[in-house]
């Protein structure tokens, strides 16, 4: 599929995506992803075919937003100048 799930695994956590420390939000992040993938893979095991796909679209759109955000927080700096 790619390199957040495929044929019987999933990435969690950092392992699926990676946010700069200083955001302070990747425990938070990696439980949420923790609860998240067991859910996922429940429903996959009860044969729900589209469960790992959706799962791994949700974590390339969290990780879009995270890198807008993280673009913004960094123009602060330079619209200041
Ligand atoms: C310097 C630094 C500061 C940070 N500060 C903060 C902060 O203030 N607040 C915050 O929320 N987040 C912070 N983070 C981010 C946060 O630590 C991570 O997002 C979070 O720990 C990710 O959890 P995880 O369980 O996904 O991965 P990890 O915590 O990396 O856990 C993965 C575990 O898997 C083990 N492992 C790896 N390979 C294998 C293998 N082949 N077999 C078995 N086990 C394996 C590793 O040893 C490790 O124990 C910081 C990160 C860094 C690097």
């Amino acid at each position: 599929m790619n390199s957040i799930a495929g044929e019987g695994w999933l990435a969690v956590g950092d392992a699926a995506m990676a946010f700069d420390p200083l955001s302070s939000t990747g425990i938070a992040k990696a439980m949420r992803s923790g609860i998240t993938a067991a859910a996922v893979i429940s429903r996959a095991l009860q044969g729900d075919s589209d469960a790992v796909a959706e799962y791994a679209s949700e974590v390339v759109s969290e990780f879009d937003s995270y890198l807008q955000n993280r673009y913004s927080y960094h123009r602060i700096d330079e619209v200041a100048r």
